[in-house]
């Protein structure tokens, strides 16, 4: 017999842990497991035929909120293509919500954590009379590291996710996970050992899905300690709760080498009063000093959360949490929106404070009483710009400055109408395009001394990743290409014989940049007006201060 377990995520370089416990769950037991592991950018014949080459007896899916929509197409069709196959469905959305895939007629349900639950259903054959299984709880010391060494052509190059701990120490009142009863951890010598083996697997990204894993301060310190030991390349994601950092965690944490630790914060609002409607308590001084003493102390690149829509906060409310976010510089900021997921209490609450959301998948907010419509669709699309601007890191310099001068949000809805007055699409906007309009942006809004300056930061921002001498018209790079021209041989032969005799760097190809403002000289080119990027095969390009006499 055999057993197919698919899973549809959200990209290539996307993994689901799930899939490879629930092979492990029935080795041993006289079936063939295959693993299918698709994306949800593939046709729907595409998943189709990859699911029906493979030929199942027993097809188990694992269901989260962003593939729900896709699977119920694909269990529709397959019914028509394979009539036998048994269909066993998992995975959060239908751990809450059994009756979400009723009209679809799944042969079998397993509600929560399946290992056990699955391995049972698999001794009996898939015949049992109960279509709902529910989960038994299984220690994690129980269950073995969930990828093969023959897995590895599979996975490596992808982003893997690695439990480390399970279960949820805090209550959000819109989170599944705050149902979760038990807490449960690893002992540190097996994760040791999980993550060699990780390692060994080459993924991009290992990523712990642990809720929150600095709860236990510890063991939390020992796995940060044994992750920056390592002799690897590859960055390990975690989620920490900003609250629970110590003056411990960052000296470990200021030892991480470049890359090698991200962090993902979940801030959600700086309000007290939301944060203890959602029983999510924090200190949002504590935290902003904490995510400060992150960015002075350690290279660790910080991925916050927000989430608007949450219950008591209008406009202004949210525009005060981005704001104070973005004033702490973290690498990424994502503009969530609230989800109102059956079996949490928001489920309930939403409908007694007058919530309305999709009906569908992912049950987004559409309003609130205190957020209408179009404000949320304001937000959305300050959401997308906050990717395209501040995300992607091309602006860091233009944005440090900017935000000591004014409120981001601010400048971020000056930024918008730009962008919608020229018809981009907010969601992906070609490089070149975003630094014209910021340039646009600086010309338009910005006066005197600081104009000057922001337009110095953005000429160098462009020039830490150009590819080659070329600067978008708008850049004004006038001086430093005419300079460049004049003087190219000098300035070659002089950064070959006075500075770098480096293979990771292509003497040939660099850039001139020219400052017109004294203080930017000052704050980045010890007073000097010039500096060359010199392009890197890895990274971000070099500079240099050109404290060469024709400069
Ligand atoms: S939102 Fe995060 S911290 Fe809150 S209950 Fe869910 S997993 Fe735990």
């Amino acid at each position: 017999m055999k057993i197919v377990l698919v899973a549809f995520n959200a990209s290539w370089t996307h993994s689901c842990l799930a899939l490879y416990y629930l092979r492990n769950a029935v080795s041993g037991l006289d079936y063939e497991a295959e693993i299918i592991e698709l994306t949800l950018k593939q046709s729907l014949n595409e998943a189709l035929e990859a699911i029906y080459v493979s030929q199942p007896d027993v097809l188990c899916l694992s269901v989260y909120i962003w593939n729900a929509g896709v699977i119920k197409n694909i269990i529709q069709e397959l019914r028509k293509i394979l009539p036998q196959v048994i269909i066993v469905l998992g995975g959060p959305e239908v751990s809450y919500n059994e009756n979400a895939f009723a009209e679809f007629k799944p042969d079998y349900l397993v509600k929560g954590y399946g290992e056990l639950a699955f391995r049972k259903l698999a001794e009996q054959g898939f015949e049992c009379n109960d279509k709902v299984i529910a989960r038994e709880f299984l220690s994690l010391t129980e269950i073995p590291f969930p990828y093969r060494a023959e897995d590895k052509a599979q996975l490596t190059g992808k982003l893997l996710y690695y439990e480390a701990s399970r279960g949820c120490a805090c209550k959000c009142i819109y989170c599944l996970s705050s149902r979760e009863e038990k807490l449960d951890w690893l002992p540190l010598e097996r994760v040791k050992s999980d993550l060699d083996k990780l390692v060994q697997l080459k993924p991009k990204v290992v990523k712990f899905v642990d809720r929150c894993f600095n709860l236990k301060r510890d063991w939390a310190r020992a796995i940060w300690e044994y992750v920056i030991s390592l002799d690897t390349d590859i960055p390990f994601h975690f989620e920490v709760h900003p609250d629970w950092l110590e003056a411990e965690d960052f000296s470990i944490l200021s030892k991480a080498p470049q890359q090698r630790i991200q962090f993902e914060i979940g801030i959600q609002s700086i309000h007290p009063q939301t944060l203890a409607i959602i029983r999510r308590p924090s200190d949002w001084s504590l935290v902003r000093a904490n995510l400060r003493l992150l960015n002075e102390k350690t290279v660790i690149a910080l991925h916050v959360d927000l989430i608007a829509g949450l219950p008591g906060e209008d406009l202004p409310a949210v525009q005060d949490s981005i704001n104070a976010v973005l004033q702490t510089q973290p690498a990424e900021l994502q503009l969530g929106f609230l989800k109102i997921l059956k079996g949490t209490e928001m489920s309930e609450k939403a409908i007694e404070w007058g919530y309305k959301w999709t009906e569908v998948a992912p049950y987004q907010v559409l309003q609130t009483p205190d957020l209408p419509f179009e404000e949320i669709i304001l937000l959305e699309k300050i959401s997308s710009l906050i990717n395209q601007y501040w995300n992607k890191g091309d602006f860091a310099t233009v944005w440090t400055k900017v935000i000591e001068w004014r409120k981001p949000y601010d400048c971020l809805l000056e930024l918008l109408k730009l962008n919608l007055d020229a018809d981009n699409q907010l969601h992906s906007i070609d490089r070149v395009k975003r630094f014209e309009l910021m340039s646009a942006w600086i010309e338009q809004d910005w006066t005197g001394e600081q104009q000057t300056y922001l337009s110095d930061a953005l000429r160098w921002d462009w020039c830490r990743k150009a590819g080659e001498a070329w600067f978008p018209a708008s850049l004004k790079a006038e001086k430093c290409l005419s300079f460049r021209k004049e003087h190219y041989q000098e300035i070659y032969e002089w950064l070959k014989t006075e500075y770098w005799q480096h293979e990771d760097l292509n003497l040939k190809r660099f850039i001139v940049f020219s400052a017109s403002s004294n203080e930017f000289c000052d704050d980045f080119l010890l007073g000097y007006t010039k500096a060359a990027f010199i392009n890197r095969r890895s990274g971000d390009n070099a500079c240099v201060t050109l404290t060469h006499p024709l400069c």
